[in-house]
């Protein structure tokens, strides 16, 4: 599962150079010099952590963000301590916690719309592995079984020529040596955009638009869900709901960005 994930993801991976000894990776760098996967200038960088030069490196950095452990919402100190917010506090979830690296705004929130592109998707390969050293830093209360994307549509999938979520759960996979299970999750309708949807409209167009797939063992799996956004978190739960459905004990979400829902 996962090693097949890893060695079609070398080839996206900026910089790429786990294997091969370091004379031949300072050779192969110096005849093709690795590229920024942001902003594409070419960067005498590290080969191993998140593919980007200095500056993007300091853009895409992980901000000191106080986040509620259950929903990645901004939150105070007594809300941190107590496990909760008040946002979340009377909401039934389905899954047990968040993680975001940042909130949806300036470089972030840049960087998320600009790996919706099938070209940037080194960038979001480099977002996942930035998702990765955060999930180290603040680990769930366990170790996922699996990593699981949330799932696009196979016709938008096969319009746009990338799902974010996909890359983004493949890296972090990859740097953490979590299992990946892209495809666990299928979504059956071809959704709105949830970003031109009111909150509302937005829990509706997610209703029952996915299932888990038949072939990945997920009864009984604590899933590590991944997103690049979470929003109003409709469509993390209505995930959660379908791989609860196919009897996942535990759900985690991590996403990259966490904007704040209107009117919240
Ligand atoms: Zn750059
Ligand atoms: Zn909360």
């Amino acid at each position: 599962m996962s090693g097949s994930s890893a060695s079609h993801s070398a080839a996206r991976r900026p910089g790429a150079g786990h294997g091969r000894t370091g004379v031949a990776t300072a050779a192969i760098g110096f005849v093709f010099p690795p590229r920024c996967a942001r902003c594409g200038r070419e960067w005498p960088g590290e080969t191993r952590g998140p593919g980007l030069c200095g500056p993007c490196n300091l853009a895409l950095a992980t901000p000191d963000y106080r986040a509620c452990p259950r929903c990645a919402l901004g939150c105070s100190e007594v809300d941190l301590a107590r496990g909760d917010c008040p946002r979340c506090r009377q909401r039934r979830l389905l899954f047990s916690a968040a993680r975001t690296v940042a909130p949806y705004e300036d470089a972030w929130r840049a960087a998320v719309l600009q790996m919706k592109h099938a070209f940037h998707e080194p960038l979001a390969y480099a977002a996942g592995q930035r998702l990765a050293e955060m999930l180290a830093d603040r680990p769930f209360a366990r170790q996922p079984d699996l990593v699981v994307p949330v799932p696009m549509h196979w016709l938008k999938r096969l319009w746009r020529g990338t799902n974010p979520a996909e890359t983004i759960a493949e890296a972090a996979a990859d740097a953490l040596g979590w299992p990946l299970a892209s495809g666990a999750l299928v979504c059956r309708r071809y959704l709105r955009r949830q970003s031109t949807l009111t909150p509302v409209e937005r829990r509706r167009n997610v209703r029952g638009a996915f299932r888990a797939s038949r072939g990945w063992p997920l009864a009984g799996r604590t899933i590590l869900l991944v997103d690049d956004v979470m929003t109003t978190g409709a469509t993390a739960p209505e995930a959660a709901r379908a791989l609860r459905a196919a009897g996942a004990a535990e759900i985690f979400v991590a996403t990259l960005t966490r904007s704040v829902p209107e009117g919240a």
